[in-house]
């Protein structure tokens, strides 16, 4: 997988609605609208989506009390989100995964007898970084390192935050 070329791209507009709704805490809801990015998406960006729904279908089960339902999915979900970046389409992915650990740590502290004790404070915000395309049909440059939006001048690829820079004939990139 090149998951960099994978990760310099704008999200796609379900996994963002997805992730709002996490945030709300309407797991399912976000669940649903990750799937429906999960499935519209071609790229292997759309693993990364399916990580992302399954920690939301993960969370909809604690919420539930359903401890094991939550230890099966979230064992399942790992293999998703493992391999990305920090950053990815602008997500803080890393972010993401060690708050999802410390979630399943204290569920597993807690056991099936006590999942219902669980402090939902714990539930942490997905954090992204979203470049909005404004309707235009350009090429939006997402950084790898940072998840800021990257200026492209004569196809120089540069992130104003970081100082990140490609030449976007390296990447491989093809322009819809
Ligand atoms: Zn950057």
């Amino acid at each position: 997988m090149n998951a960099l070329r994978e990760c310099m791209s704008a999200l796609h507009p379900q996994a963002i609605e997805g992730m709002k709704l996490f945030n709300e805490g309407k797991f399912f809801e976000a669940h649903e609208e990750l799937e429906t990015a999960w499935k519209d998406e071609t790229g292997e960006v759309r693993e990364l989506y399916r990580g992302i729904l399954q920690i939301a279908v993960t969370y909809l089960h604690i919420t539930r009390g359903n401890y094991e339902g939550a230890v099966k999915v979230y064992g399942r979900s790992l293999k998703w989100l493992k391999d990305w970046p920090d950053v990815c389409r602008g997500i803080q992915v890393r972010k993401f995964r060690e708050d999802a650990e410390l979630v399943m740590k204290e569920v597993e502290k807690l056991g099936k007898d006590n999942i219902g004790r669980f402090d939902k404070s714990l539930f942490k915000q997905i954090v992204w970084n979203a470049a909005e395309d404004g309707g235009e049909s350009r090429k939006i440059w997402v950084c790898d390192r940072c998840g800021s939006e990257m200026h492209e001048k004569n196809c120089k690829v540069s992130c104003p935050n970081c100082g990140n820079r490609f030449d976007c004939s390296d990447l491989n990139i093809y322009f819809d």
